[in-house]
């Protein structure tokens, strides 16, 4: 899970630890796969001249990440691959991932839910009897894009972050675990979550937020929607 150090590293060399039909593990990816409301990464890998789509990025039992390819022309496990991610739809994931954390530190409330795409993304909140105004949480989203905060990362362990489970803000999604630690994401001083996926370098980068409804999802439960330029 190279990418938890490098969000930006779109073309790598790395080699065939296994194959399973048209799945493949590598010995070292780039590749985000699937997990926390982000879609997995496509792109392709190029292995002895041939071209292979990769049309999905999933985690396995044992959380290693999975390439789904298209076809299997004859692979074997040690055998070099370059890999090009498909930057153009992970770029828009990261910017929109960005932005829900944004929404996440405007919006005091427990996120029940959330999902990002290439088009729109959502958030769930409860909000109890809270009353929100679009207008105002969207004027204030886009001043933080402005301000240009820049994005952080720090590893604390388990017992750090069982000690301060107020970071926790999602209660759908639980902290990623790696190695006994976890990633902590800080965002200027306006948020602070352990989170897994990819972000942008600074909040600019992330472009004009626009809010396009907000859905009642059960009585306390509010969906918002948010898209991109
Ligand atoms: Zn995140």
């Amino acid at each position: 899970m190279l990418y938890l150090n490098d969000t930006y590293q779109k073309e790598f060399e790395s080699s065939i630890k296994s194959i399973n039909s048209n799945q493949i593990i590598l010995n070292q990816t780039y590749f985000y796969a699937k997990s926390g409301g982000q879609p997995g990464d496509t792109g392709i890998f190029i292995i002895e001249n041939n071209e292979i789509q990769v049309t999905d990025t999933i985690k396995d039992q044992e959380n290693n990440t999975v390439h789904i390819i298209r076809e299997n022309v004859n692979l074997h496990n040690n055998q070099k691959v370059f890999c090009k991610i498909d930057w153009n739809k992970r770029y828009k994931y990261m910017r929109m991932h960005t932005a829900l954390h944004l929404l996440c530190s405007v919006i005091p409330y427990g996120v029940t839910g959330g999902q990002i795409g290439y088009e729109k993304s959502r958030l769930d909140f409860d909000l109890k009897d809270n009353i929100i105004d679009k207008n105002e949480i969207e004027e204030r989203l886009n001043i933080l894009v402005l301000e240009d905060h820049k994005i952080e990362y720090l590893w604390i362990t388990n017992i750090e972050l069982d000690k301060s489970p107020n970071l926790v803000r999602t209660m759908s999604v639980k902290p990623p675990k790696t190695n006994d630690k976890i990633r902590l994401v800080k965002i200027g001083n306006i948020d602070l979550q352990p989170c897994g996926g990819t972000h942008v370098k600074s909040t600019k980068e992330i472009g004009k937020i626009t809010i396009n409804k907000i859905e009642n999802k059960g009585k306390k439960n509010r969906r918002i929607n948010i898209s991109l330029i």
